[in-house]
């Protein structure tokens, strides 16, 4: 049916105050720019939208790429808080698996059956996949527990999952804590009565999360695995190099920890960059080996980018000078809810004109109370609270950060910074 034809049929069916107010609200819609105060307005094609959603839980983040492509990375889900947490956002109504799920729904609200084309699981640990307790409701199979990912698995579709350990899951040693292995079983049902599929994250290579909805209109855009279990790519082609020694020439007690297993990745589009490395630490802790700083080989192949999201949450041993000056970003978001995210060297760090010079803002989803007492100049934060949200438009030429309320779900933009051009 032609446009006009559509519009008589439509005429006909619809009185005309009705059909006003819908043309008008499509055409708000259509050129919509986001402005305080408002709900957010909806993601559009050609538009890359990164979402650090605030549970004071554990780190979620959901991408919506150009041709609308989903990709979920991670959707931790912490056991009950103690005093060194910030309280549960929006409240303690309903479990963090659920509100993600909910936010999620909300952000693809431009589609008619939002699902997920990836689930990307960081590493496994609980504030990125989930904790496991006897207390937790079952799934309707009856085959795992509902926390964190898999809750959002529970309530939308999710096509493939990408993590550091399928099929085995046993590197540097068998992984079968009990989150672990609740995740597991989520997995192994999903893939055998939903159709769901898995892959393990391929370190160096930019053709395992592709657009999947309308790829060719925007060849603009890549997504480069860095790297995974101590398997880093070199920055060329796909070419990777064993940053972590043979297990058998290093004594058990310093094996590389699960931090250090992360995955991690870049996401260009036109000039826009923007890396992930999960949880990767930079800085050994005391007497371990120079090789448990993962962040310098990761850096050296990830180069300078516009924005990125901060290591381990900003912990003590994340964040390395070297890492710092290399990537220089424009913009820091901080996927944050503990006293010790972050410590007040990352913060110096951070802010440092020495590392490298220029401008740069800094966003967390929810500074706790008692880090604003002990990091001297923590108030320069560009936002101490709510979900970031990193809104790039067509072509990547430029970008904004959007900060929307988590004190309910109004969704209400409270704060815009930029536009940025990208570099
Ligand atoms: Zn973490």
């Amino acid at each position: 049916m032609k446009c006009a034809a559509w519009l008589v049929e439509l005429r006909n069916r619809i009185p005309l105050v009705l059909l006003a107010t819908l043309l008008a609200v499509a055409a708000v819609a259509m050129g919509a720019e986001d402005a305080v105060d408002r709900e957010i307005t909806p993601w559009q094609p050609g538009m890359l939208d990164i979402h650090q959603i605030s549970t004071g839980r554990g780190n979620a983040g959901l991408y919506i790429l150009p041709d609308g492509t989903t990709l979920l990375v991670d959707a931790g889900e912490l056991p009950r808080k103690t005093p060194k947490h910030t309280p549960d956002r929006p409240n303690d109504s309903r479990p963090a698996g659920e509100w993600i799920a909910r936010y999620i729904r909300h952000a693809l609200r431009h589609d008619p059956k939002p699902s997920l084309d990836y689930a990307l699981v960081t590493h496994f640990h609980d504030d990125h996949m989930g904790s496991m307790a006897d207390t937790l409701p079952v799934s309707r199979s009856g085959a795992y527990r509902l926390t964190g990912l898999t809750w959002v698995g529970e309530n939308l579709r999710i096509a493939k999952v990408l993590d550091r350990g399928w099929p085995d899951y046993n590197y540097p040693k068998p992984v079968q804590d009990p989150a672990t292995m609740n995740y597991r079983a989520f997995v192994k049902w999903q893939m055998a009565n939903n159709g769901m599929k898995a892959d393990r994250f391929v370190p160096g290579h930019n053709d395992q999360v592709v657009l999947c909805r309308d790829a060719k209109k925007y060849p603009e855009f890549e997504f480069r695995n860095v790297g995974a279990n101590g398997e880093i790519w070199t920055g060329v082609g796909t070419v990777t190099r064993c940053h972590f020694p043979d297990l058998k020439d290093v004594p058990k007690p310093d094996w590389p920890h699960e931090n250090m297993c992360s995955t991690s990745f870049r996401l260009s589009y036109g000039k826009f960059d923007y890396f992930n490395g999960g949880d990767i630490p930079g800085v050994p802790s005391e007497g371990y080996p120079s090789w448990h700083d993962v962040e310098t080989p990761v850096a050296k192949a990830v180069g300078p980018v516009e924005a990125a999201i901060l290591d381990h949450h900003g912990y003590v041993d994340t964040q390395n000078e070297f890492f710092v000056a290399t990537l220089r970003p424009r913009v820091w978001t901080l996927s944050v809810w503990d006293s010790g995210h972050p410590t007040l060297r990352v913060w110096q760090r951070l802010r440092s004109g020495r590392i490298y010079p220029g401008p740069r803002d800094v966003f967390a989803t929810d500074l706790h109370p008692a880090t604003r007492l002990v990091v001297g100049g923590i108030e320069k934060l560009a936002s101490d609270r709510g979900h970031i949200v990193l809104r790039v438009s067509p072509g990547g030429g430029e970008y904004r950060v959007l900060i929307v309320d988590d004190d309910s779900e109004s969704h209400r933009v409270t704060k815009i910074f930029g536009p940025f051009k990208s570099q």
